[in-house]
């Protein structure tokens, strides 16, 4: 029967932010839950972000519309629930003339993004013209700027709480505990289940096509690398990247300054790291318009992870970030998402388990 807890026994491979948020929404509906994983909990993409709780401003560029509503109703639930590890965020746009196409294809692209978010807008964007107040941007090439609002989070200390939350739940969990065997018939390695979620990132395709599953969606393997900067700044910024396809983030890291990232098709998801083209790239982007230019020697650390990203576009710059998810009987897979979304995914689970 539709809606009344079930309490079923649920088990999950995979404990990134997708298996993690399944878990708990699963064990609130009365569920007994556990979760597979083969490294550490959230250690592997779901630690590799750039630590924003977006919409996604620049998919709106490839008319992504209900993706993007998604995004931002996701994003509110997790400043909502999260408010000690999660905060808004301004994110300026520099812009070297305001008398542009580009600088009014932003205006109304800002303006459709506060507009989808309704209710649940984080602030007002600005327009700021002929402004030296950011003094760490070169005001010899750019003086004006657009904003707008998203949420930014600390994902370790978040992750902590989710943490906590799994065992206040008495979710069970087994770390370096990796799933060789699974079928649609409940089974997880030797334990046999009520239901299976498959919740492995960018490793879903691999493991179905290793346990004989089928699905024609297959996982984009997109590699972002992230810079850690030695430079403290007060304000977030997105610009454009040298290569002028696509959008970097320079945003405050405690003391220093978060950059990234990049876009790269790889052929595993498998130990990804910063390759010198990625490098150069960032630290060239950072330099066409920050007045203190950096070098390698500027660089604190770097991290690289792989989107799980569901294979729609040729063009990597386009892809969805939309999440996708299969039912084969007793198995649940998922594709796709954000950290943002991973509330989104687990409502959908939630529903199909409690409709079953
Ligand atoms: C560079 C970059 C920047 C990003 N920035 C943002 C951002 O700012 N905001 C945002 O919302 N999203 C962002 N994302 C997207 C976000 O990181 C991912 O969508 C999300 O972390 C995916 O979570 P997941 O749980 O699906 O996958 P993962 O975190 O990869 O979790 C899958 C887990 O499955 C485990 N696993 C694999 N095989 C097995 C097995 N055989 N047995 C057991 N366990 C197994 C893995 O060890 C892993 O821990 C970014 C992604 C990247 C790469």
């Amino acid at each position: 029967m539709a809606g009344i807890p079930l309490n079923k026994n649920i088990g999950i491979i995979g404990g990134g932010i997708t298996g993690v948020i399944c878990a708990i929404f699963l064990a609130k509906e009365g569920n007994k839950v556990t979760i597979f994983e083969r490294k550490e909990l959230l250690g592997e993409t779901s630690s590799r972000t750039t630590k924003l709780l977006h919409g996604g401003i620049r998919y709106l560029e490839n008319l992504q519309l209900s993706e993007v509503k998604n995004g931002l109703n996701d994003r509110y639930w997790w400043l909502e629930n999260f408010p000690d590890n999660t905060k808004k965020i301004e994110i300026m746009i520099p812009f070297r003339s305001f008398i542009s196409l580009k600088f009014f294809k932003y205006l109304f692209g800002i303006k459709i993004y506060e507009f989808l978010s309704f209710t649940k807008k984080l602030g007002k964007g600005r327009i700021v013209i002929n402004s030296n107040k950011f003094q760490s941007i070169n005001q010899t090439k750019i003086s004006n700027y657009l904003s707008f609002f998203d949420g930014a989070m600390d994902d370790k200390l978040l992750g902590s709480k989710l943490k906590e939350q799994l065992r206040d739940l008495n979710v069970t969990i087994h770390e370096y505990c990796e799933v060789k065997n699974f079928n649609n018939r409940g089974q997880i390695n030797d334990l046999t289940f009520d239901q299976s979620i498959l919740a492995a990132g960018p490793w879903t395709n691999i493991l179905m096509k290793n346990n004989s599953i089928d699905s024609d969606k297959e996982i984009d393997f997109i590699k972002g690398s992230h810079l850690v900067i030695n430079k403290k700044i007060t304000n977030g910024f997105m610009f454009e990247g040298i290569c002028k396809t696509r959008y970097i983030f320079a945003l405050p890291y405690s003391d220093k300054t978060l950059l990234g990232t990049t876009e790269k098709r790889v052929n595993t998801p498998e130990d990804p790291y910063i390759e010198n083209d990625e490098k150069d790239y960032l630290i060239k982007s950072y330099n066409s318009i920050f007045i203190n230019s950096i070098k390698s020697t500027d660089i604190d650390s770097s991290f690289s992870g792989v989107r799980p990203l569901i294979k729609s576009a040729k063009n990597i710059h386009k892809s969805s970030r939309d999440f996708y998810v299969q039912q084969d009987d007793k198995l649940i897979s998922i594709f796709g998402g954000k950290w943002t979304t991973a509330p989104s995914i687990a409502r959908k689970v939630v529903t199909i388990i409690n409709n079953e």
